[in-house]
């Protein structure tokens, strides 16, 4: 307890694995299920930290990946973190670069709701890409994708970096494969990501009593195993029983290669496994659907860069779907995105107005978007929560499901 980190278990969802709770971290508390916006780079993009408040976000995850190529994880060390350096009071994650680092490297496009399943192929990469990344039992290579310069990620390097970023929870160095990997490869992968995973922990520990006198940060284990029952189910029970001089994961990711239609099934495979104590975040997951299949699965944090980008190309999120706000119907409409909606820019601009805007190229349209379309997904998280404790998940599910993909 004194490490200023816990977690504890408030409600359980009847018939499921969901679930609400309370992470303390030592830059607050993240009440539990609850969506975390992604800011890669330290900032969210276009928006203003207090403007993150407002929106009722509680942490922000940033990349490790990205910030250890610039500014580099000693300027954001010696600013005092990347919560101090980005001016978030509040609780932080980082990532631990392995997704970025093979996704930009080996050059795969999308690892989240791939539906292909045409082909299976250990050298997948996109079209027009070269391969900037080769992993070995060691760790990763990678060119980076500012300048070109090499550079090497091992599960050591990904803990030094995130404990430089110093964000108060970390992830474990893991291979993530995608769904085209042959199951073979999947296996080898899951081995590396096991013994990468016992690495970490040894680091992790080296530089927690080195680094004495920072606030703690907790370690998330990453678990992988793609499409497969009985690995996943394994690399939740090889995580959950791993220690390390003493030391043990703090709580778990859930990542890598998911298709949609399997993902609630995959989540109940590993938090049947995984222990309830222990907080679950699931890496890139930003849907609707797909975040209540998520709560109702027991996940308890996600992140997903979508809200953001998809406010940044005009998109913005209704109750009756998403809404392109630069087409031409919402020239003349006087009122907000939506009129119920309690966050700034629909406090205080028209549907009319951010259509002007967009098509006036002007930078606050994203700022004025990326506002409300966050508010929408962190809002949607918390109202999950506020349904779990009042016993009507599943009436909310279903009337938010409805309408939300009515069009669809
Ligand atoms: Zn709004």
């Amino acid at each position: 307890m004194s490490s200023g980190f816990s977690f504890r278990v408030e409600n359980q969802l009847s018939n499921r694995l969901g679930r609400t709770g309370v992470i303390t971290t030592p830059h607050g508390e993240i009440k539990t299920p609850a969506f975390i916006p992604v800011g890669t780079k330290a900032t969210l993009k276009s928006v203003l930290p207090e403007a993150l408040t407002e929106l009722g976000a509680q942490a922000l995850l940033a990349n490790a990946y990205h910030l250890y190529l610039q500014p580099g994880a000693d300027v954001v060390d010696e600013a005092g973190g990347v919560g101090k350096f980005m001016n978030w009071p509040g609780p932080t994650f980082t990532d631990s670069g392995g997704f970025q680092v093979l996704s930009l490297g080996v050059g795969f496009k999308k690892v989240i709701a791939m539906d292909e399943n045409t082909f299976e192929s250990d050298e997948v990469i996109a079209d027009d890409r070269q391969r900037l990344a080769h992993v070995d039992d060691d760790g990763v290579t990678f060119k980076s994708h500012l300048d070109g310069s090499m550079h090497r990620f091992t599960p050591e390097v990904s803990m030094q970096v995130q404990h430089q970023l110093g964000a108060d929870i970390i992830f474990g160095f893991d291979e993530c494969t995608t769904l085209h990997n042959t199951r073979s490869y999947q296996e080898k992968a899951l081995e590396r990501t096991r013994l990468w995973a016992i690495r970490c922990l040894q680091e992790h520990e080296r530089l927690t009593q080195e680094r004495n006198g920072k606030p703690y940060q907790a370690l998330f284990g990453v678990l992988q195993g793609a499409q497969y029952e009985d690995l996943r189910r394994k690399a939740a029970k090889d995580l959950s029983q791993m220690s390390v001089a003493g030391r043990s994961f703090d709580g778990f990711g859930i990542g890598g290669a998911l298709d949609k239609q399997s993902l609630g099934e995959i989540l109940r495979w590993v938090n049947e496994e995984l222990p309830v104590d222990k907080p679950r975040h699931f890496l890139g997951i930003g849907e609707p659907d797909d975040l209540f299949i998520g709560v109702e699965n027991g996940a308890d944090t996600f992140d997903c860069v979508a809200p953001s980008r998809q406010a940044r190309t005009s998109s913005v999120f209704t109750k009756d779907g998403r809404v392109n706000i630069s087409n031409a119907p919402h020239k003349k409409e006087f009122f907000p995105i939506e009129k119920d909606c309690s966050c700034y820019t629909c406090k205080n601009y028209t549907r009319a107005y951010l259509c002007h805007l967009f098509r006036a190229k002007e930078m606050v349209a994203a700022t004025l978007t990326t506002i409300h379309n966050q508010h929408f997904i962190v809002g949607l998280v918390e109202k999950m929560r506020k349904t779990i404790e009042n016993g009507s998940f599943f009436e909310f599910k279903h009337d938010f499901m409805l309408r939300y993909y009515a069009k669809a």
